[in-house]
Order: structure tokens, then sequence, then C-alpha cells
């Protein structure tokens, strides 16, 4: 039987690449979006091209109630979650004399909040099974900050503290739960900025280039794979050198 995984927020970007690199490995899939839109039906013909199962699911993943929702149609088709990637993700960036309260709540909410609504709702069938992965999508700003983004830096750098303290509580069940942190990734996320501000960034890299969503993908499925049966509770920079 293939092994299965979710990943959330997965209709773009490094959630898609990620989607696609696992399939590649022979892993059946569930993607997890929260806009219906062109994004979902063009993963799902990548992934359908790899001849593995596939399956969307419709949830935002700060709502418990979709992620409980959501979780138990994955178990109903595939009957296990062997690796759970917590992707989705958002910025509201603005100095902290603009920011507003619900700029500081929706990303703590998506970001970090999500991550554990999903989590909270897959675990109990990892436990069962006695095996699992756990793959958080942080960021290198949660562990350097970064003027602009107190809210997103406080939700990924949430998203450390929870990777840590999950990994030791469920390492018994043989349950590992990590986290990558990526520097800068060419995505939609990181298209608003303009392409002088991204080439003066790119300068400040030591490999002198943005990341792309492979070399995210490439982390992720190295720690869902049998090699990094010995790691859990770490963070895996992969940033081009940015944070060293
Ligand atoms: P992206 O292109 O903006 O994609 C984000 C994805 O998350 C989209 O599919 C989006 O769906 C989904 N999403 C957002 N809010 C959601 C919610 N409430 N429920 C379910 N899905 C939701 O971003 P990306 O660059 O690929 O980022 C992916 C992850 O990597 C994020 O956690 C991000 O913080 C992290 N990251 C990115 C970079 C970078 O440089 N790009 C660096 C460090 C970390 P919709 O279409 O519905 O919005």
């Amino acid at each position: 039987m293939n092994k299965t995984a979710l990943i959330t927020g997965a209709t773009r970007g490094i959630g898609k690449q990620i989607a696609i690199t696992l399939a590649e490995k022979g892993y059946n899939i569930a993607v997890n979006y929260r806009t219906e839109n062109e994004d979902l039906k063009i993963v799902e013909q990548e992934i359908r091209k790899k001849n593995v199962e596939f399956m969307a699911v419709k949830g935002d993943v700060s709502i418990f109630e979709d992620t409980e929702k959501f979780v138990k149609e994955v178990i109903e088709k595939f009957g296990k979650i062997d690796v759970l990637v917590n992707n989705a993700g958002i910025t509201k960036d603005t100095l902290i004399m603009r920011m507003k309260k619900e700029d500081f709540e929706n990303v703590i909410n998506v970001n970090l909040t999500g991550t554990f609504n999903v989590t909270k709702n897959v675990i109990p069938y990892m436990m069962k099974e006695r095996s699992g992965r756990i793959i958080n999508i942080s960021s290198v700003v949660g562990i350097a900050g970064n003027a602009g983004q107190t809210n997103y830096s406080a939700s990924k750098a949430g998203i450390i503290g929870f990777t840590k303290s999950l990994a030791k509580e469920v390492a018994s069940r043989n349950i590992l739960v990590n986290a990558v942190a990526p520097g800068f990734i060419e995505t939609a996320m990181t298209n608003v900025l303009k392409d002088n501000i991204k080439e003066e960034i790119a300068k400040t890299i030591p490999l002198k280039r943005m990341g792309s969503p492979t070399d995210v993908a490439n982390v992720v499925k190295f720690l869902a794979s049998e090699e990094a049966s010995y790691i859990t509770g770490q963070v895996i920079n992969v940033d081009g050198g940015m944070l060293m």
C-alpha cells in the first residue's frame, strides 16, 4: 500500500511543489486548498501524471471545524496519513506603528493556530499507527526576525517551539516532527516585491540567488524518507546561507 501525504495550502508555490515531489516518490496525495481556482486543477493534473491517487480537500486551516472535516475526509479515502506537511501560510507585512490588531491576529491564526488545528486532528491517527512524519514550514525570519514582520516572524518562531515540544511528546510513538525554515523563495508571496528589491536581497545571500520551491520540497522529501528516521525536533534552514 502506498504511503499518503497531506499538504496544506498546496495549490501554488512551495506547497504545490512539495505535493508534486512527494507524488514523484509514490505517495498518494491529499492537497488542502482554501480557494477553488485554476491553480487547483493544474496541481491535480500534475499529480495524476505521476500515477498516484489524488484528492483535494477544501478548508481554511485557521478554522478548527474545517480541519476536523478535511482530515476525516482524507482518512476515509486513504485510511491513514503517513506524512503531514503544514505549509499554508500568509503575510500581512507592515511596521508595528501601522499594524492593525486584525493583521496580527490573522497571521497568527493561519500560520500558527492553523498548524495546531491540522496537527491536532491528524495526530490521533499517527498515534494509532505508531508512525508518522510531521513537517512544519517555518521561516528564517522566525529565527532572525525582520522589520515589518512582527506578526509573521512571531508565527514562524511559534511554529519552531511547537515543533520541538511536539517532537518530544510523540517520539516514543515513532512520530518524527521537524521544521523547515526557507529563506527567500521565488513564489507569489515574494513576487509582491519589485525586481530591483529582489536583486538587492539576492546580493546579500551567500549563494547569490533566491531559492526555488524545489529547493524546499527536496528537503521535505528527505525529512519524510526512511533516510531521515533518526532526525526529530530539528529546524533545517533552506536559505542559500542567509543565516549561519
Ligand atoms: P503562496 O504562494 O502565497 O502560497 C500559500 C498557499 O497557502 C496558497 O495555496 C494559499 O491558498 C494557502 N493558504 C493561505 N491561507 C490559507 C488558509 N487559511 N487555509 C488553507 N490554505 C491557505 O506562499 P509560499 O511562498 O508558497 O509559502 C508557503 C509556505 O512557506 C508559507 O507557510 C510561507 O510562510 C512559507 N515561507 C515562504 C517563503 C518564501 O520566500 N516564499 C519563505 C519562508 C517561508 P489561497 O489561494 O487560498 O490563498
